[in-house]
């Protein structure tokens, strides 16, 4: 995991030199999307924010979060069942481990995904540009629950 600390300078100075105000709102939702501990969506930001700032609307936290990612300072994970989720720790293309029980979302260190690429690349003649890698299965904390320990 990228440091928080550096990843919110990073988006700070990034909103800064695009000229964007940086109001203590806009501030507190790029803390928590420097974290993004594990992948919120846009309602689990406003949650953890609206006992701070009572007037701010789930709107303005999606605004904010639609912002940052077109600065590139987030990504966004789309769901088919429409609860995107955010990483703004890591805002490159990167796989994740899905757990579909709890929804939990991971990050894994795959040293196999540079050979990946190199593969297809060779396999199928494409610059790759980008991907999309997600694994679907039950976290270790589902698992044990389900064994009852
Ligand atoms: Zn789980
Ligand atoms: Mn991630």
């Amino acid at each position: 995991l990228a440091d928080n600390q550096q990843r919110y300078e990073t988006i700070v100075k990034t909103l800064q030199q695009h000229q964007h105000k940086l109001t203590p709102q806009r501030l507190a939702i790029v803390r928590i999307l420097a974290a993004s501990v594990g992948h919120p969506t846009a309602d689990a930001v406003y949650s953890q924010l609206k006992k701070d700032f009572p007037t701010m609307s789930l709107a303005t936290v999606y605004r904010n979060i639609q912002l940052i990612k077109s600065l590139g300072e987030v990504l966004e994970l789309g769901f088919a069942d429409g609860s995107n989720r955010y990483d703004g720790n890591k805002p490159y293309p990167h796989p994740h481990l899905v757990c579909t029980l709890c929804a939990k979302i991971t990050d894994p260190d795959l040293e196999s995904l540079e050979k990946m690429k190199a593969e297809l690349a060779s396999e199928t003649g494409y610059e790759v540009l980008t991907h999309r890698l997600d694994f679907f299965g039950i976290c270790p904390d589902c698992q044990a629950e389900t064994r009852g320990d």
